[in-house]
């Protein structure tokens, strides 16, 4: 109404796009299509294996859809909601099958977006999946981003809520979008995540190594721990090796399935008793 606009042939073939996954991602639940697969986290001194983040894959009908896809849709359509439940339980199951086959005892982190954070059922939710699945509920590590906590107040209740049935929290991609200190001194968290973007140019710019060097201090002195996610090259993880921080990247390990994740780390920890 009294605008114009340009259709063009492009944004036809979006929207297209974007109604197929709509309606595929209906049913994936149904049809078994999503997997977890996991990264490891790696203290970045001793090399030792701390933590894995569940990462959701979907085995979609119509070819290959990437989470940075799928999620925002997913979350526009109230989707994300019963699938975050499903990579709850199947994260949980995962750490109860690991326990009883002796690896890794690790906590394993999932993520949750701002949309079943605000559900009013979330806590009741996640207390019911960890007492069914009878799992320590210190293995067990909720990452949030900073949009979630949009309204702090009712986040701040919320994240007590989770605190008190024993589960971590952890602060994803800080260092983009405000990456507000108010925030972070307000909220008891176990881990901040810091954003990949930081780590990509700490090898070229002084200036984002030394805001790294300031952001891993801003961890340290609040006692979390401080990853750093997205390393890829040695020469990254070595300019780390003196600072207190855990690493997540493609260096390390990419996210795999869990059998290939049982069999690459056992066969690092046995090299690694070979050369020491
Ligand atoms: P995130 O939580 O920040 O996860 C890290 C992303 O970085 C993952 O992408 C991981 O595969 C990728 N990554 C790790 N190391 C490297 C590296 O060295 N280089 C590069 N280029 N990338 C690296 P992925 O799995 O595609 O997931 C993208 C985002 O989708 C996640 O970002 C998270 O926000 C969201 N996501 C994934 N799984 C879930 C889920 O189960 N629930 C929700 N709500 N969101 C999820
Ligand atoms: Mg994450
Ligand atoms: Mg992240």
């Amino acid at each position: 109404k009294n605008t114009y606009q340009f259709f063009t042939e492009a944004l036809n073939e979006q929207a297209i796009r974007r109604a197929q996954i709509e309606g595929a991602l209906r049913k994936a639940i149904e049809q078994k299509e999503f997997v977890l697969n996991y990264q490891p986290q790696v203290d970045i001194q001793t090399g030792r294996l701390v933590g894995l983040e569940a990462l959701l894959r979907w085995h979609s009908p119509i070819g290959h859809i990437s989470p940075n896809e799928f999620i925002p849709i997913a979350e526009k359509t109230g989707c994300i909601v019963p699938i975050g439940e499903w990579v709850l339980k199947e994260a949980c199951r995962q750490i109860k099958e690991w326990e009883k086959q002796g690896f890794p005892n690790v906590k394993v982190s999932v993520n949750v977006s701002a949309r079943q954070f605000k559900d009013p059922e979330f806590i009741l939710k996640v207390k019911t999946i960890i007492e069914s699945y009878k799992v320590n509920p210190q293995y067990l590590e909720i990452e949030i981003t900073e949009t979630v906590m949009l309204n702090v107040e009712e986040s701040l209740q919320v994240i007590d809520a989770l605190k008190k049935l024993g589960v971590r929290m952890a602060i994803d991609d800080f260092g983009t979008g405000y990456s507000s200190l108010n925030l972070i001194s307000n909220i008891e968290f176990d881990t901040l995540k810091i954003d990949k973007s930081l780590i990509d140019h700490v090898i070229d710019s002084q200036r984002n190594w030394s805001l790294m060097k300031a952001v891993i201090s801003v961890g340290n002195s609040l006692s979390t721990h401080v990853i750093i996610e997205g390393i890829e090259l040695q020469k990254q993880m070595e300019l780390l090796k003196d600072y207190a921080v855990i690493g997540q990247g493609y260096y390390y390990s990419r996210p795999l399935p869990p059998d290939e994740l049982v069999r690459h780390w056992d066969q690092r920890n046995a090299l690694w008793k070979a050369n020491h």
